[in-house]
């Protein structure tokens, strides 16, 4: 027998068991079932007595003699009750499933050891689907410490491979497969990592025999696990650069001097700076660029990306800004367009509400190089624009591009522009990990200096009133307000949503008249001229209250606003929350942000909103969505199939997964192509790896 043997010839399994397993764990091999972990393990070292079950136990564990079994026939199926005790007291177990199974193993007058949940009926204890075996007269059973439980379903349990079936399984398993287990990890990683030896880990995952040595074990899996996953993310980004050659900047010139000397409007940050060299680096290196800038917001991404296209320019090449919404490209093309006056920089923008006039005359001046700069939304790319020569494109606010529409862009050209990709919603270190490992990242961890935080309250509907006092307030001191509503485009509550906007629309229009008071609303369905109008007229300061919907989510600047009001904040997402209150604290001035909320609340929405009222820091709030969401839902991956991570865990195994990239790193930097012989006893285990990993990996 062999890891590759079919699971029915295990012994103990057998056809019909073996469909089940297929079917109901994808085991298909022995090695499938060795890899079906245990999810946790109990103590099983103690014993509890009846009289001592509390309220709050969570499980435990007796020693008890059947006294009594009896068959309850429902209207379907039927239940079994059986009664036990003990020197202090009795109580009752329950069963509404796999009755046929277990009434056999129930026999009066016997000893057993049970082991369950208790629960609360009428001030009765009784245990429900308990874990039951009988014990030999007089004897102790013997117990490891520690008991794996293995996750089943209820067909298996029905035939018999409930945790305990399944631990019986491993058992036969184990001997048959063990001495086939070979390491796979490079010796010096081994001892320097001071993991388990493979084979031993194997055993104790499954047959703990000490809590240290499991955790040693597990601490070896998991370290295997995203080691591997680290290795082939590294090998795809050494095979993605000596594919891609990329245009090589050389020289700093004139463009960039000058606005840096001249034309910048403040002095940058030290992350700033960072970041444009690293920057430099790749674009000096002759392999095409490929990062990832992560900045909270308000960080100054905008400002980087523009020295970026300088530099691109310097060299002889055109660059180009994406942006993920019209209003926020007219945003970028205003702000550039106004920070490039007499420096000779020609810009244009491209949108989907472009003239076709217009649009031709574009197309004509990128064609003979006549523009430096084209900034647009992702008509950029669905539309014929033609570039001259195409050599750096700054992607900003990623999560909104989708994989197709990158790879288009760099087909604009034979060889590929570099690529910038600006996020402003933080990543946690071990999604960026995880999931842009073969991109490289660079942050701005550092906001411009002068910032306040920005004070942010919870607040219900009965304190409407003073809300709006002290909106009123705030205006009187010459700032801006946004109230913000939460309008799902596809939802089925679009209308209801919608009739929400307009009424707090009109609420706001009572409270805050005109002529003294303008209102302005911007929303998804308006046109784009109109949007413009309304953003423009914000902008300006002409509107004190600004009414929207999340088409203002991400990246308007309007510094003068300093209160962002949220309405109905139980309904949006942790980071969307954040992303909204990043609208204010732009400029010098104490800036809020008011959640409004009813009185009912989930408790993952009490958790959202008690995250943004702690924390300004958007690193922070992204852990906290980490635990709430989980990774495949926050990286829009769920449909396309999550990172498939046996027993390693995003959210709790972030240090090993540091550990675990550091030393992938090592042997990439030593060794890319893998020729050493100590490292060639992992290409088997890689290339299971790499078949796994390219259903997702085509995310970045
Ligand atoms: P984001 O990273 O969210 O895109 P922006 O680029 O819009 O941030 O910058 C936010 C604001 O901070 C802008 O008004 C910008 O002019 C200003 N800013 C950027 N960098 C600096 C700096 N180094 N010092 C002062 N203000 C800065
Ligand atoms: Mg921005």
């Amino acid at each position: 027998m062999s890891l590759d043997s079919p699971i029915e010839y295990l012994q103990g399994v057998g056809p019909s068991r073996a469909q089940l397993l297929r079917s109901e764990l994808e085991v298909h091999y022995f090695r499938d079932l060795l890899h079906h972990f245990p999810f946790r393990y109990i103590d099983r070292s103690r014993f509890h007595k009846i009289r001592d079950i509390r309220d709050d136990s969570t499980l435990v564990q007796l020693q008890a003699t059947l006294d009594d079994v009896k068959e309850i026939k429902q209207k379907r199926g039927s239940r079994l009750e059986a009664w036990i005790s003990d020197e202090t007291g009795r109580m009752k177990l329950v069963w509404f499933q796999g009755v046929r199974w277990i009434r056999p193993q129930l026999q009066v007058g016997k000893q057993y050891l049970i082991f369950g949940k208790p629960n609360r009926f009428k001030g009765q204890f009784s245990l429900n689907h308990p874990e039951i075996q009988q014990m030999e007269e007089g004897k102790v059973p013997l117990l490891g410490e520690l008991q794996p439980v293995y996750s089943s379903t209820e067909k298996l349990t029905s035939k018999g491979l409930d945790t305990r079936g399944l631990s019986k399984l491993m058992k036969n398993l184990l001997p048959e497969v063990l001495k086939e287990i070979k390491e796979v990890i490079p010796e010096e990683i081994v001892s320097d990592y001071r993991l388990m030896d493979r084979q031993l880990s194997y055993a104790q995952i499954h047959y703990p025999k000490k809590s240290e040595l499991l955790k040693k074990a597990r601490f070896r899996m998991k370290f295997e696990e995203l080691f591997f996953l680290q290795m082939s993310l590294l090998l795809s980004k050494v095979a993605r650069i000596k594919k891609t050659r990329g245009h090589v900047f050389t020289s700093v010139g004139d463009k960039f001097n000058t606005f840096y000397s001249e034309h910048l409007p403040f002095e940058l940050t030290n992350a700033q700076k960072r970041v444009i060299k690293e920057i430099r680096r790749d674009v000096g290196s002759g392999q095409q660029m490929n990062r990832l800038l992560q900045g909270d917001v308000g960080s100054g991404k905008t400002i980087v990306g523009l020295l970026i296209m300088l530099l691109a320019i310097d060299n002889g090449f055109q660059a180009a800004l994406m942006a993920p919404t019209e209003i926020l490209a007219n945003q970028h093309y205003k702000t550039l367009k106004q920070l490039l006056t007499g420096t000779g920089v020609r810009i244009g923008l491209l949108t989907g509400s472009t003239k076709q006039g217009m649009r031709k005359s574009l197309h004509q001046a990128l064609e003979f190089g006549e523009l430096n700069i084209l900034i647009g939304t992702h008509a950029l790319i669905e539309d014929k624009v033609k570039f001259q020569n195409l050599g750096m494109v700054i992607i900003d606010e990623q999560h909104r591009f989708g994989v197709a529409q990158r790879a288009k862009l760099w087909k604009k050209n034979s060889i590929p522009p570099h690529v910038l990709v600006m996020t402003a919603t933080p990543i946690p270190r071990t999604l960026a990990m995880t999931y842009y490992g073969d991109l490289d990242v660079s942050q701005i961890d550092e906001l411009p200096p002068g910032r306040k935080e920005i004070k942010t309250v919870h607040r219900n509907d009965g304190n409407r009133l003073r809300v709006f006092q002290f909106m009123e307030d705030e205006i009187k001191k010459g700032r801006q307000v946004y109230v913000v509503y939460p309008l799902i485009e596809e939802s089925k509550k679009m209308d209801a949503d919608l009739k929400d906007l307009m009424d707090g629309y009109e609420s706001l229009s009572r409270r805050f008249p005109r002529p003294e008071y303008q209102i302005g609303i911007v929303h998804g369905r308006m046109k784009p001229e109109d949007k413009d109008y309304e953003m423009l007229r914000f902008a300006t300061g002409d509107t004190h209250i600004l009414v929207a919907t999340t088409v203002i989510e991400v990246g308007v600047n309007v510094p003068n606003a300093s209160v962002m009001v949220i309405e109905s904040a139980e309904r949006f997402g942790l980071s969307q929350l954040h992303q909204l209150r990043g609208r204010v604290g732009r400029g010098a001035e104490q800036s809020y942000c008011i959640l409004m909320t009813g009185h009912k609340l989930s408790a993952d929405a009490r958790t959202r909103l008690e995250t943004m009222v702690r924390t300004n820091d958007g690193f922070q709030i992204a852990e906290v969505d980490l635990e709430l969401r989980g990774a495949g839902d926050i990286m829009g991956t769920r449909q396309s199939g999550e990172v498939a991570l046996n027993i390693a865990n995003l959210i709790t195994d972030g240090p090993i997964l540091g550990m675990a990239r550091e030393a992938a790193l090592r042997i990439i930097d030593e060794d890319p192509e893998l020729q050493k012989d100590s490292n060639r006893i992992m290409i088997p285990e890689l290339r299971k790896h790499m078949a796994q990993k390219s259903r997702w990996a085509k995310i970045s």
